[in-house]
């Protein structure tokens, strides 16, 4: 009897033509420079954990009360992630289960708010300044049916402007105050949040998705300390399975779990769970600092690359690990930056940047990210290299020698550096 029944010779021969699209993702990623920033690579255990057969097993509840028999494995890996994550971040509560992100946030909804209801205001960031789709906007469960005030970043600086923040929550009384975004580069001040929401009575909840894989390095602040509740992501920085977490105070732990199952969710997803479990681990090791040192080191580096190529860099630098760049300066715009990029073998994505004067469809910027290149080991004189190649493609987009000789420097690099040897 097999250990591990997964097989890829099995998939090659029941369903070639899911394992050729496999196969060519996998060969996609080798050939491809990764600079978005929400992406990364997990390691082959996190894989392995993902194609177990934890995913034939129902658990709906949670470990130890459970609605199902037979879940004494399914227990241990849970407990395990909850355990793990409680103790890397310091989290008083940890619920392992949401299925990604946005359900999360769904859940947070869940817990602390009623649709409709004109006093369950939200005070979060603006999309257009790097809120999140869940924050609020019209499209989504989050604007359809509570009622979002959202502050921005500060013209001039780019960053965030807490006394507006403290304006805004006097006059409205949310009671939630939300930080955390998708494409903001600097260091939150969690404590300063912490502040505002207990001046005006609101809960405080960080939605810590982008930067958590940071905060498990030690290389960004934590807001664990500060916030009620975190919601994050499991497959960014944090290099784990696509899926969330919640870490929260005790005293909420009850009203999330609710929210999680059966409010907003029914089985969990037990072999994802079973991942999350491994990644923590992986996170807590020595080598998760150095990975998140290189993360921000490199974002830095590639920051002033481009800006030595012509780019401006949105408020001046990165704490982390994106940067947000205009790149009307070098006479693109992102979406033609991005369309170039990928003519050579580069994956970023355009952005909007903060009082863009362009629409969303073809903004002036492009958001790029460092986690992906920092776990193949990329590091600062290679993050030079990128920006040298990017400001070359963005400067002469319709110049075929210099594409081909920029794709043959991506191509380069990536034999450098290969993924998953
Ligand atoms: C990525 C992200 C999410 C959503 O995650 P999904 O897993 O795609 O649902 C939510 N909030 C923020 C800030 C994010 O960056």
């Amino acid at each position: 009897m097999r250990e591990y029944p997964a097989d890829w010779e099995a998939l090659k021969a029941a369903d070639p033509e899911v394992a050729d699209a496999i196969a060519n993702e996998l060969q996609r990623e080798r050939t491809n420079l990764r600079l978005i920033a929400s992406e990364n690579y997990a390691s082959p255990a996190v894989l392995a954990a993902l194609g177990s057969t934890m995913t034939d097993k129902y658990a709906e509840g949670y470990p130890g009360r459970r609605y199902y028999g037979g879940c004494e494995f399914v227990d241990v890996t849970e407990q395990l992630a909850i355990d793990r994550a409680k103790e890397l971040f310091g989290a008083e509560h940890a619920n392992v289960q949401p299925h990604a992100g946005a359900q999360a946030n769904l859940a947070v909804f869940g817990a602390f708010l009623e649709p409709n209801d004109p006093d369950s205001k939200v005070l979060g960031m603006e999309l257009a300044h790097g809120g999140h789709l869940t924050h609020g906007s019209p499209v989504n469960v989050s604007g359809m049916w509570f009622e979002f005030i959202g502050y921005r970043v500060d013209e001039d600086t780019e960053q965030l402007d807490m006394d507006e923040v403290e304006d805004l929550a006097k006059e409205h009384r949310p009671k939630i105050i939300l930080a955390g975004y998708t494409a903001y580069p600097r260091a939150i001040d969690f404590a300063a949040f912490r502040t505002i929401a207990d001046e005006v009575g609101a809960l405080l909840w960080v939605d810590a998705s982008h930067f958590i894989g940071l905060v498990a390095g030690g290389a960004y602040p934590s807001p664990v300390p500060h916030a009620d509740v975190v919601t994050f992501t499991t497959h960014k920085a944090l290099r784990g399975p696509r899926g969330a977490m919640i870490v929260c105070k005790e005293e909420h732990a009850k009203a999330i779990d609710k929210a999680v199952f059966p409010m907003m969710q029914g089985g969990p997803l037990e072999h994802v769970i079973a991942a999350k479990a491994v990644a923590l681990k992986e996170a807590m090791q020595p080598a998760f600092r150095d990975y998140a040192d290189r993360v921000v080191r490199d974002a830095r580096a590639l920051a002033a690359g481009l800006a030595d190529e012509g780019l401006r860099v949105i408020s001046g630098g990165t704490d982390s690990h994106l940067i947000l760049a205009d790149v009307r300066p070098v006479g693109t715009d992102g979406k033609a930056a991005e369309a170039v990029c990928d003519e050579v073998g580069i994956a970023l994505n355009k952005n909007q940047i903060p009082y863009d004067p362009n629409p969303p469809s073809s903004p002036s910027g492009i958001r790029v990210g460092t986690p992906g290149p920092a776990t193949l080991g990329m590091d600062e004189a290679e993050m030079g290299e990128v920006a040298s190649i990017i400001g070359d493609v963005l400067k002469h987009p319709d110049d075929g020698s210099v594409k081909e000789k920029s794709g043959e420097r991506v191509r380069d690099l990536m034999e450098r550096f290969p993924l998953y040897p």
